[in-house]
């Protein structure tokens, strides 16, 4: 009989815990079992301690104390561990101590209790005076140590036990990997498997997993893997997760998409999120974006992290639409805007083109710590608007913010873009003299940029040559040798193209800009010479491409694209506007495009850059008035330039271009840029 009543006991209590049953129907429960199993309580509240609240507990406390059998050390016992569970040690160690006949399960209780709040000198003291204690006292106090970061005091722990069993060596494991020891945590794993200590169980796992992601080894991570698939262990949503994180961080991410993709258990975001952090990392930004489909399709709710992950793939892709989706998303999920997220926001609209909305998230942002007002006045400085990033940034003294590196940079790039000179020139000055910090190259990099645009070469080069304290980088002569295509300087165009080909030899920009400043000088031979030299050496141009967001989804073009399902559609788009243009007298720029070949060519190839391609699709698939927002991976040709003034003012759309330097706003036949960039 007794057997029964303990098996329907135990039915019931796995049905409520299936159940999620409130605190108020397991109370009732145990309230109906008590007085025959006094037991049954402690058991109830061991099954939930730690869902139980303090409350709950002292209800139970003063019932079994007052209507109770006297007081079985079970369930004293049970009742301690719910008040340690919930931090409230107080009340557990004066329960404690009215215990007249405690049990090492009593110390351990405590002693837990106390390690896990991180107060180990407490829990010490209590260890050393246990009369007894048993493997999972000191596990306790090794897994303690471990969340403390006491290593040393963990492995003497570990050293001096008598006996030990897996929790042991999973406590140390976890131990080393959560204080940068991964390759100690992997040594101990391999000792448990060879030297036959028990078999590991799945904590074991959970404890490796990550320091063998830290340590990058996707050949031990495969190991345990299908070790773990040998063992026959379930592998739950927590498995699952760390596999999949420690394949991300090893940077298989078809692994972990395959693994994500064929375990039914994967319904929590935690797993799908390093996944798309991974992709971020790796600049597969479409594929975050699939990911993300996927995600949806399988009813995984995201959360704040996958939100600002895939902000900063849209950021990168110019998918403004889908952008706005994320942002109304986390609002309507009441998920907080916080610092980082405000940030991803900033960021994002600025590269979508819209700096209005990226300032209407820095105006109502909570907080504003750094990286906040540097993602703002990097946002003003990318289109351009120098004169209110210089602003911002007295707006960020006044508020009494610290900035940066950075935010210095931000600030001289902001003046570039916008051709301050002088104001660029005293912010550098300031760096060293007045916020007393070192010039980094990129800062270098900014002034030669401010300089070079603004046509002074020469001090540009005296810049370089007897200025600067470090050794100036490819960038930098990139944009000298850009700006002496611009303003057609052979002889400084020699100098930096000389600098950049030595230092990369295999990046086609200075063969192409040099060959380009020598054709506009009529010194054709020289630059029949220089792409000889550039396929000799077997140095290709990289291919320019295009991206632009219609209905929801990104589209690809390349340069003379033919792979597009639409070419057709878009081509005699482009043969359209050709033809408008031809009325007003527009004809494409020759000099532009490398290599012999004959002019009807050329026209074709320079008629077919990307972006072009890009305003054509846009054209013929979204509605009139619609405005258009391109992303391409180069700097935009000075045809293209005039190419979309042209069209957004032909038919009336507004345009914006976000080339690898900065962005064109196209309206009314004009570009935000004054055509200075
Ligand atoms: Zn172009
Ligand atoms: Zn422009």
């Amino acid at each position: 009989m007794v057997l029964i009543c303990h098996y329907l006991f135990n039915a019931r209590i796995s049905c409520l815990r299936v159940s999620n049953a409130s605190t108020e129907n397991l109370t009732r429960s145990a309230t109906l079992v008590v007085e025959d199993r006094p037991q049954a309580i402690s058991f109830l509240l061991q099954a939930r301690s730690k869902r139980y609240g303090v409350e709950d507990a002292k209800q139970l406390h003063s019932y079994i104390v007052k209507s109770g059998p006297s007081p079985n050390i079970y369930y004293l016992n049970s009742l301690i561990r719910v008040y340690a569970a919930n931090g409230d040690l107080d009340d557990a160690r004066k329960l404690f101590d009215g215990v007249p006949h405690r049990d090492v399960v009593s110390w351990t209780t405590l002693v837990d209790g106390y390690a896990k709040l991180g107060k180990m000198d407490v829990a010490k003291e209590l260890f050393d005076s246990m009369r007894e204690r048993n493997v999972v006292s000191w596990n306790v106090m090794i897994s303690g140590y471990g969340k403390q970061g006491n290593i040393q005091a963990a492995r003497e722990m570990f050293n001096k036990m008598p006996e030990r069993d897996i929790a042991s060596w999973n406590s140390l494991i976890s131990c080393f990997t959560r204080n940068g020891l991964p390759e100690e945590a992997f040594k101990m794993f391999q000792q448990v498997l060879t030297e036959a200590l028990g078999m590991p169980n799945k904590v074991s796992f959970l404890s490796v997993l990550p320091a063998i992601a830290e340590l990058g080894c996707v050949r031990r991570g495969r190991c345990v893997h299908s070790f773990i698939l040998r063992t026959g262990i379930e592998v739950d949503g927590l498995l699952s997760s760390a596999l999949v994180d420690m394949y991300c961080k090893c940077d298989w991410l078809d692994q972990a998409f395959r693994l994500l993709k064929t375990n039914p258990s994967q319904d929590n975001v935690a797993s799908w999120n390093p996944l798309l952090a991974g992709l971020v990392r790796h600049k597969r930004f479409e594929e975050a974006l699939d990911v993300f489909r996927t995600m949806q399709l399988e009813y995984v709710e995201p959360d704040s992290v996958t939100i600002i992950t895939l902000i900063a793939a849209v950021g990168r892709l110019g998918a403004l639409g889908l952008g706005k989706w994320l942002h109304s998303y986390a609002i309507r999920k009441k998920i907080r805007v916080n610092a980082t997220l405000a940030s991803a926001l900033v960021d994002m609209y600025s590269k979508c083109g819209c700096v209005e909305l990226a300032l209407q998230v820095f105006a109502i942002a909570e907080e504003r710590p750094i990286e906040l007002w540097n993602a703002m006045i990097t946002g003003l400085a990318i289109h351009g608007r120098g004169k209110d990033a210089i602003k911002l940034f007295s707006q960020m003294r006044a508020a009494n913010s610290a900035f940066n590196e950075v935010t210095i940079a931000s600030i001289l790039n902001a003046c570039s873009h916008s051709g301050l000179v002088d104001e660029g020139l005293s912010f550098f000055a300031a760096m060293e003299d007045i916020y007393k910090m070192t010039p980094k190259i990129q800062h270098y990099g900014c002034i030669v940029d401010l300089l070079s645009r603004a046509g002074q070469l020469e001090e540009a080069k005296t810049f370089i040559c007897s200025k600067m304290l470090l050794k100036p980088d490819a960038v930098i002569w990139k944009s000298l040798l850009g700006a002496c295509k611009t303003h057609g300087n052979v002889e400084i165009g020699e100098f930096a193209a000389r600098h950049l080909i030595e230092l990369c030899p295999d990046d086609s920009s200075a063969y192409v800009l040099l060959s380009s400043i020598y054709d506009s000088a009529g010194q054709l031979s020289d630059a029949v010479a220089i792409r000889k030299m550039m396929s000799d050496g077997g140095v290709s141009k990289e291919p320019g491409f295009s991206l632009i967001e219609s209905g929801g989804e990104v589209h690809v073009f390349l340069v003379g694209d033919r792979s597009h399902p639409r070419l057709e559609e878009v081509n005699t788009m482009l043969c359209e506007i050709s033809k408008k243009f031809e009325s007003v007298g527009y004809a494409p720029e020759r000099q532009l495009v490398l290599f012999d070949i004959d002019d009807d060519e050329k026209e074709f190839a320079i008629s077919h850059h990307s972006e072009k391609l890009a305003v054509a699709f846009g054209l013929c698939d979204t509605a009139k008035g619609t405005r258009l927002h391109i992303v391409k991976n180069l700097r935009m040709c000075s045809d293209c330039h005039v190419f979309m003034k042209l069209v957004c003012k032909i038919y009336d759309r507004e345009i914006t271009v976000r080339d690898m330097r900065r962005f064109h706003h196209f309206k009314s036949g004009r570009c935000s840029c004054m055509d200075y960039w």
